[in-house]
This record gives structure tokens, sequence and C-alpha cells, in this order.
């Protein structure tokens, strides 16, 4: 694609778009929608349209759910720009941000499982949970030792790593901000809140990365620019803007859209009843019909 120039003849930086699928599941209408979405703006800006696969789970990720993504975009009409960048390919460089923030006392290894936590936090009356519904991490391994810390490691318990949510915030000066778009033209400055996120998990026991830590150092290292995702990972940007002030990389700006959901207001990927892209091909859809009714559910013109 080519670069647009400013107005006083400097090359402007192309913008950056990308569509970051999780390949643990067949694509849905929802998908369709940020996929097309993302492709309008991309288009509309001039800019580049990347695919990242988003195949850190172990449990989940399935390489045939990420050979089948790719066939129902390509038969939506969803087009990328290089080749797409797959995350399980760059641990390390999750693993090494990691590090750097274990060494700077912002994160810490934690030997609680999901089961511990859970029925230490089940027996508290309303113990408080994160903006994903899991229950606030109540802090158990930030008071260990660093002795207790070593001996627990070098015999060999399994960890995860949690960021110190307190010294996190302190170690950033002033409030920090990014831009939303929502669904309108003007970005407004948001406050970013990680805050509610509480100690929360930043590397998994099973891979040296989450969700969180890969997608931004993978935004920064992909130099996007844009982020068009949906309303449900609005809560996360307040911990990802924290992030990427933590390990120095730009902030994109974002626009959070609002779900596609089914007859009962049901997130399509929760909906048993939402059939998947292909089913919907199988039984004679055509990419312009979809097109055309996400189009007006959406009130968006594809
Ligand atoms: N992989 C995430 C999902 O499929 C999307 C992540 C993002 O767009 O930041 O829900």
């Amino acid at each position: 694609m080519a670069q647009e120039d400013a107005p006083d003849g400097k090359a402007a930086t192309q913008p950056v778009f990308r569509f970051a699928p999780s390949p643990n599941g067949y694509l849905h209408l929802g998908h369709a929608f940020s996929a097309l979405l993302n492709l309008k703006l991309a288009k509309a800006h001039h800019a580049r349209m990347l695919l990242r696969i988003e195949d850190i789970d172990p449990e989940r990720s399935r390489r045939h759910f990420e050979t089948a993504l790719m066939e129902d975009l390509n038969w939506l009409g969803f087009h990328w720009d290089e080749p797409p960048r797959r995350q399980s390919e760059h641990l390390a460089d999750y693993a090494s941000a990691l590090e750097g923030l274990v060494e700077r006392g912002l994160a810490y290894p934690c030997f609680c499982s999901r089961s511990d936590i859970a029925r230490a936090c089940a027996a508290k009356t309303d113990w408080p949970r994160d903006p994903d519904g899991a229950f606030l991490y109540p802090g158990v391994c930030r008071a260990l030792s660093p002795s207790e810390r070593g001996a627990r490691m070098a015999s060999g318990a399994r960890f995860s790593l949690r960021l110190d949510m307190a010294k996190a915030v302190a170690a950033i000066r002033g409030p920090l901000t990014y831009r939303e778009f929502h669904e309108g033209e003007d970005g407004l400055a948001v406050i970013a809140a990680p805050e509610p996120w509480g100690d929360v998990l930043i590397g998994r026991r099973d891979v040296p990365a989450s969700y969180h830590i890969a997608c931004v150092l993978d935004d920064a290292a992909q130099g996007v620019t844009d982020i068009v995702r949906g309303a449900d990972l609005e809560a996360a940007t307040g911990l990802h803007r924290l992030l990427q002030a933590l390990l120095g990389l730009q902030t994109p700006n974002y626009r959070h859209h609002r779900l596609v959901t089914d007859a009962e207001g049901c997130k399509l990927s929760k909906s048993k009843s939402s059939p998947c892209l292909r089913d919907l091909r199988a039984r004679g859809a055509s990419p312009a019909g979809i097109r055309a009714e996400l189009g007006r559910l959406m009130n968006v013109e594809f």
C-alpha cells in the first residue's frame, strides 16, 4: 500500500490496523463484524491491515482452527497485507519482557493454583473480582521472602508471574491516558484504570506469556497504530496502557465496538444458538449477504 504524504511534503507514517483472533474455535458473526470493521477503517485511512494469530493457549489453540479461520476470512473478503504473525513463535520475547519486570520488582512469582485461589476467596463473603469476573488475587505470594521464593523455585514448584499492581502504578508518573474512538470519528482522551485487575497474572504457568503481555508487545512490534476490537476488551485496555508505560511501548488509538449479540442479547461466542461462519456458508450464505446482515444489525455500511 502506498505511503501517504503529509501536506508539508514529509512522508507520513502509514497507519497499521490488526485483527487478532485466537484459534480456539470457528469464527462466528461477532468475529466477522470485527474483521470487517477493521478492514473498512483501514481502507478509509489508507492503512496496512495485519492478521495476528493469538495462539499462546496450549490447552485451547489448535492448528486446524487457524487454517479454518484464514479460510473463513478469505471467503468473507477480509485480506491482510503480510504473512500473519503467530504468537507461539515469539514466546522468547514475552519471556524476556516478563523477566525485566521481575528484575525491576514489578512482578513476582506466584505458586498458587487456580483452585487454591478459588478456595481461599470463595470462603470469604463478597471477595472482589476483576473485570473478567475472576477473584482478585489475595496477594499470598507477594508476601514471600526472597529466600522462600528461591527455595520454592529451586524445588521445581510450578509458578505463574503476577504484576505487583501497587508498585507498577507507583512506578509510573502521573495518570495514563489513551485515545478512545468508540463508534465516532472524534477520539476522546480516556484515563486508563488498571487497578481493578489487582495483581493480575501476566505470565502463565504453562507458557511464559499471557494475553495481556503478548498483546501489548506484539502491537508495538508490529507498529500497530489503531486497535479495533470488541467492547468486552475495553476494561483490559487500562491494564494494557499500564504495561505499555512500564515497557516503554507506544500507545495505539483504540476503538472498542459494540458486540454482535443473539436474539436474547447474549454475546455470540457464548451463545449456543449462534452458528459459525462455516455453518452459515454450508447453508448457502454469501459474503455479501453476511456483510449486509451485519451492516443492518450494527448500523455500519460494509
Ligand atoms: N485474541 C482476542 C480474541 O480473540 C482478541 C485480542 C485483541 O484484539 O486484543 O478475543
